[in-house]
């Protein structure tokens, strides 16, 4: 990914009609920053100097912006990412899976993967769809392999 330079940002608060105030800015660059969601929990850490009622406004604005999108991690927690660039003011297409680590619990939005939509049933009319997965992401698994073949040795 490459790094989103703060005027982008600014850029970004423009184009969807915000105020350009500072933790706006700071909860983009946060959660821009990264390729994994960032917990709501995270975020409030970082996010000190503003209440968590400023906070929680910042980040259902985004949502409601199409800047950002909400995913829960494997405890329950929100976690917050950054979505693609056809997500509109009410309207998401965050269709990617959204693979949730079991061991770091990190949640991963996995972009790249060719989904096709849904065969629904007859009279079913599909808005959208998430998907879920678990398991083991790159850095974990591979601790794990080396784990095991220390024992083996
Ligand atoms: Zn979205
Ligand atoms: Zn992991
Ligand atoms: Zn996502």
């Amino acid at each position: 990914m490459t790094k989103t330079a703060l005027k982008d940002f600014e850029a970004l608060l423009e184009r969807h009609r915000l105020k350009k105030t500072a933790p706006r800015l700071k909860v983009l660059s946060m959660l821009a920053a990264k390729n994994v969601a960032t917990s709501q929990p995270d975020l409030e850490g970082v996010m000190n100097d503003i209440d968590r009622v400023t906070l929680y406004r910042i980040l259902s604005a985004f949502e409601e912006k199409g800047i950002i999108h909400k995913v829960f991690d494997l405890n329950g927690t929100a976690n917050y990412a950054m979505c693609s660039s056809n997500c509109g003011e009410n309207h998401h297409h965050d269709e990617h899976l959204h693979f949730n680590c079991t061991s770091c619990k990190n949640v991963y939005c996995l972009d790249d993967l060719d989904l096709h939509g849904i065969d629904l049933p007859n009279g079913f009319k599909l808005d959208g769809f998430t998907l879920y997965a678990t398991g083991l992401c790159p850095k974990c698994s591979k601790a794990v392999s080396k784990n095991n073949s220390k024992q083996f040795n």
